[in-house]
């Protein structure tokens, strides 16, 4: 490992080299170097340090939504999974960034907080989330949030919600980090709370695929899906390699099982080019391509 990283052992983190490829997609090379802070903590202390040593890093939650390329990966990564706590206080919930939102889920069902249901089955992590405005069913993840603390340029802060530019799939802060937030929910009867919670699981599962992917490829075009724009393109079932537009939802693309990330980006491409062509659309990634 590099001098200046080693150092990086003296802080409460586990770090990993030559790390197994993380994207949800299960394609890309290994990754050089991965850490995992354990506290909130010592993740301001690991982002410090790559902040003073000037060491290029990119930040990953639960990698539902990020594509690594298919050689090895030389930025060093840091991983919020291991920062998974969250308090529950009357009828708000603070949660860290490692937090996985159907941990939240979980607490909201139990503790009769309603607000989010239309988020079940949202793969991600609390930070993930925050910074792609996750949503489902016209719900967003900034319509509970109450505040998020975090990290910029070596100083740690708390941004009201309204101190947010919130987007669709973007919330608008650039580099910032999520280190946690508070969200705001309504108090409700725990078993209404579980019963909408199974009707959005519901709804997704009669919409959406259930092979690998990285959820939807491209954002809604105003109110109208890239998915209907790729079906109407006529490229539902397209195949590259082994990645392949779903049958059930145009908008994912799906890894048949030995697609590789030069797969989903040829294909990718080949949808933009189509859609372009045909309707003039210049369909926008939702997914971060690294
Ligand atoms: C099967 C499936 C279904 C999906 N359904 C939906 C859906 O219904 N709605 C929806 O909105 N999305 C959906 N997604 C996409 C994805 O789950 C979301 O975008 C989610 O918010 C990503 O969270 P993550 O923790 O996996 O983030 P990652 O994929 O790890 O990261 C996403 C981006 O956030 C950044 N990031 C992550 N954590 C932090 C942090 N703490 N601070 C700063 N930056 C950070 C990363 O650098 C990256 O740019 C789906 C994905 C899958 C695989």
């Amino acid at each position: 490992m590099d001098t200046n990283l080693n150092k990086l052992k003296r802080l409460d983190c586990t770090i990993v080299e030559n790390h197994r490829p993380m994207s949800a997609f299960r394609s890309g090379g290994r990754i050089g170097v991965v850490i995992y802070p354990h506290s909130v903590k010592s993740m301001v202390e690991v982002l410090n340090f790559l902040h003073a040593e000037r060491i290029e890093n990119v930040l990953i939650g639960n990698a539902t939504n990020v594509l690594f390329p298919d050689t090895k990966f030389d930025k060093v990564v840091v991983c919020t999974k291991k920062i998974a706590s969250l308090s529950v206080d009357g009828t708000s919930i603070f949660a860290s960034c490692g937090t996985m939102l159907s941990s939240i889920q979980w607490a909201c069902r139990e503790n009769g907080l309603g607000g989010m249901e239309e988020l079940v089955g949202i793969p991600a992590s609390f930070g993930g989330a925050v910074v792609m405005n996750a949503g489902a069913f016209g719900r967003e993840i900034k319509d509970v949030i109450e505040s998020v603390d975090i990290w910029h340029n070596g100083k740690v802060s708390c941004l009201a919600k309204d101190d947010i530019s919130w987007r669709y799939r973007d919330w608008g802060m650039g580099e910032c980090v999520v280190l946690g937030g508070r969200l705001q929910l309504l108090p409700d009867d725990t078993l209404n709370v579980a019963a909408r919670q199974k009707y959005f699981e519901a709804k997704r599962q009669k919409s959406q695929p259930t092979g690998i992917s990285l959820g939807s490829v491209f954002k809604r075009v105003g109110d109208i899906s890239a998915g209907y724009y790729i079906e109407r393109a006529g490229l539902k079932g397209y195949q590259v390699g082994g990645a392949i537009v779903s049958e059930k939802h145009a908008g994912f693309v799906i890894n048949l099982g030995y697609a590789q990330s030069k797969d989903f980006v040829k294909l990718s491409h080949i949808i933009k080019d189509r859609v372009d062509k045909l309707y003039g659309i210049e369909l926008e990634y939702e997914v971060h391509i690294l």
